[in-house]
């Protein structure tokens, strides 16, 4: 089998203005695994927050690639997987790539779509939350006017003014709410308060609202707390999961953190195993990597899949949102196809 990899930048589409302090773009690494005619997809997307760089990425990728050509065609990918993984530790996002990669091939030379190859529930269109994230009022309030089309929001909360924030969505909609701390309370009791004060203004859960390293104020804030409580920060990987007993009521699963899609299923049923809620989340991937976390929806109780929607140069077609949903097609595979030449210069 062959593989080859093309870093991308990935340019937002900034339709309120670009502030000072805001990224114009973002890179990803974008994978292509080929048994004969047939190929897979895949991809490491690399916002700074994640702590993986292209140069650690693209040098995990030639590390893997001896594994990759060395295997033959109809290969247990599974097994592989396993060994790509012990080549070195960390590297999330690019062993995600090369997981997705291998799943979007295996699933076509089956001649079907990722969802039915994994024996997933089928479920054709679900409602994603869109991203308002931290600026000015004018801002904010213009990106509620231009998401009216979505029926959830996620807001990027923790700032010492997420009162204010949320009365002023609340002018302007009523749409349900999830809130983002990014670890951003430090003080249970007040992390209580803010819960209890959310609770009638249609918030349906807190993601990650204290640091990761309070576990202790997170189990009771959890057991106190009137809205469900969603890991993100506290956990990347399936190994993690442990540690966080009573800490959550639910988890937000990326495939940039947690090395794919075999793991995030592994997951899941982790999740169904000890009561805990499934959401699903990502970084900042394009219509690549997105496709193959959407194959995994029917498993999910909410989905934040919003991403490739920010991007005005998506090398990738295959996802359709409408109606704030996100729709799948009956394409084989994640049913991202990568536009002409885009791995033509390797
Ligand atoms: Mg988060």
């Amino acid at each position: 089998m062959q593989l080859r990899f093309q870093p991308y930048a990935l340019h937002f589409i900034h339709p309120f203005g670009v502030s000072g302090n805001t990224r114009t773009s973002t890179i990803s690494v974008f994978v292509e695994i080929g048994d004969g005619d047939v190929k897979g997809y895949g991809e490491a997307c690399l916002p700074p927050y994640l702590g993986e760089t292209e140069a650690a990425t693209v040098a995990f990728l030639h590390a893997a690639r001896p594994l990759i050509h060395s295997a033959s065609s109809g290969a247990n990918f599974t097994e592989l997987l396993l060994r790509i993984d012990q080549l070195q530790q960390g590297c999330n996002a690019a062993k995600a790539a090369l997981d997705m990669a291998l799943n979007d091939l295996a699933a076509k030379q089956k001649g079907v779509p990722l969802r039915r190859y994994k024996a997933l529930p089928e479920v054709a269109s679900k409602p994603t939350s869109f991203t308002i994230g931290i600026d000015t009022e004018e801002v904010v309030v213009q990106k509620i006017k231009a998401s009216a089309d979505f029926q959830i929001l996620k807001i990027k909360a923790g700032t010492g003014h997420d009162k204010e924030l949320i009365s002023l969505i609340r002018k302007h909609t009523n749409q349900p709410l999830y809130v983002d701390v990014n670890q951003g309370w430090t003080n249970k009791h007040m992390a209580l308060e803010m819960m209890q004060w959310m609770a009638d203004k249609n918030v349906v859960l807190v993601e990650q609202p204290m640091p990761k390293e309070q576990l202790a104020d997170m189990r009771w804030l959890t057991q106190h707390s009137p809205l469900p409580t969603f890991a993100d920060e506290s956990v990347k990987r399936l190994s993690d999961l442990e540690q966080l007993d009573g800490a959550f009521n639910g988890i937000n699963i990326k495939l940039m953190k947690c090395t794919g899609v075999n793991e995030a299923l592994k997951m899941i049923q982790y999740c169904r195993n000890h009561h805990l809620q499934v959401f699903l989340g990502c970084m900042a991937e394009s219509t690549c990597g997105t496709s193959a976390m959407a194959q995994l929806m029917g498993l999910a109780d909410y989905i934040d899949l919003d991403a490739p929607q920010l991007y005005k140069n998506d090398p990738f077609t295959g996802l359709a949102y409408a109606h704030g949903k996100i729709h799948l097609g009956q394409g084989a595979g994640t049913g991202a196809t990568p536009l002409p030449g885009l791995f033509g210069n390797l």
